[in-house]
């Protein structure tokens, strides 16, 4: 996801026609005598490739595009496993690290949500990520027992934070984590804190598929479609009537087959193997972007059961699952 280099093959969620059609309106409305010009306000839109995806801004105010991109980009500078300087890549490297108090906070939420959702949500996996080659795009199944030796660096019990003084240790080296199951949810909840702050009060972000709505669009609430990722159709619109994100988990983003068999890039911590769990799709819509994000990858490595019995857990979730 958010951190991998490569950008996504697809895109799941795509924003449905509604404000389209009110934007087009608005700067067609020289050519297009029917379109209602007073009743629609201007909206901009505005993108940048960010966190290894496509950012889609859009917003009555012209300068919320230009907000949410230098605040996904400190954030990325933060916890990218994938640049060097990074404080997720400096602590990977060294095992032990004192943090800016951000990286301390998704890290402990991140600790909170491996223990809610019974270890399938788990940073640790990072090290797993690499041997099945989702980290340089050199797919390949490992041997059991190469698996079975990484395993005995996963788990998130194994991070030990110390509030005091913002450190993170590892309780073994060579331990590692990914955040990338976590961290495009929260630099859009970052994202939004700051065009709060710059009192805008309308905006639509879509990062890869990943939504927040802050506000009212063009005609209303902002209507997002999510579409079937197998059959490209769209599969159901959702209204966000408060502000709300979305988040999609898949095994369409990156996988790759071997022996006929598709292994996608969400691992399931306690097997050591890709997640095999029966779906193929999972949309979350939560109050934050870091629990959207948290929750659809975690319900993705569960399955259809378990994930909608963890759901039930967290205020105000709505959950759709694709088989
Ligand atoms: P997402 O698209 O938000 O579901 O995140 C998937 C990404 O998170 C993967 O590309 C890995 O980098 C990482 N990841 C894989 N499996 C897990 C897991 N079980 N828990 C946390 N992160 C994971
Ligand atoms: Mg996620």
């Amino acid at each position: 996801m958010a951190f991998n280099p490569k950008v996504r093959r697809y895109l799941v969620i795509f924003l449905i026609a509604g404000w389209a059609i009110s934007l087009s309106c608005f700067f067609l409305r020289s050519n297009k005598p029917g379109c209602r010009k007073q009743k629609t306000a201007q909206f901009y839109r505005d993108n940048r490739l960010l966190m290894g995806t496509f950012w889609e801004v859009t917003s009555p105010d012209k300068k919320a595009g230009e907000i949410v991109f230098s605040e996904a980009k400190r954030i990325e500078n933060l916890l990218s496993k994938y640049i060097p300087e990074s404080e997720i890549s400096q602590l990977n490297r060294t095992g032990r690290l004192k943090v800016s108090p951000e990286t301390f906070y998704i890290i402990k939420r991140s600790k909170e949500f491996w223990q809610e959702t019974g270890g399938a949500f788990d940073i640790t996996v990072a090290p797993l990520v690499d041997i099945w080659g989702f980290s340089d795009q050199k797919h390949k199944v490992p041997s059991e027992g190469l698996i079975k030796d990484t395993l005995r660096l996963v788990g998130s019990d194994k991070i030990i934070l110390h509030e005091k003084d913002n450190m993170v240790e590892f309780k073994f080296s060579g331990m590692k984590i990914d955040l990338g199951a976590i961290a495009k949810g929260f630099a859009l909840d970052c994202a939004v804190t700051k065009l709060k702050e710059k009192n805008i009060s309308s905006c639509l972000i879509n990062a890869g598929g990943q939504i927040y709505a802050l506000g009212k669009g063009p005609e209303g609430n902002w209507r997002v479609a999510i579409q079937n990722p197998r059959q490209r159709q769209v599969s159901k619109i959702i209204e966000l009537e408060k502000e709300e994100s979305v988040s999609t988990s898949g095994d369409y983003e990156q996988f790759f087959f071997d022996n006929g068999k598709r292994y996608s890039h969400i691992l399931n911590p306690l097997t050591g193997y890709p997640a095999d769990s029966g779906i193929f799709s999972v949309t979350i819509v939560a109050d934050s972007g870091l629990t959207a994000d948290a929750l659809s990858t975690a319900v993705f490595v569960l399955g259809k059961t378990k994930g909608t019995e963890l759901v039930k857990k967290f205020n105000n979730i709505e959950i759709k699952i694709a088989e």
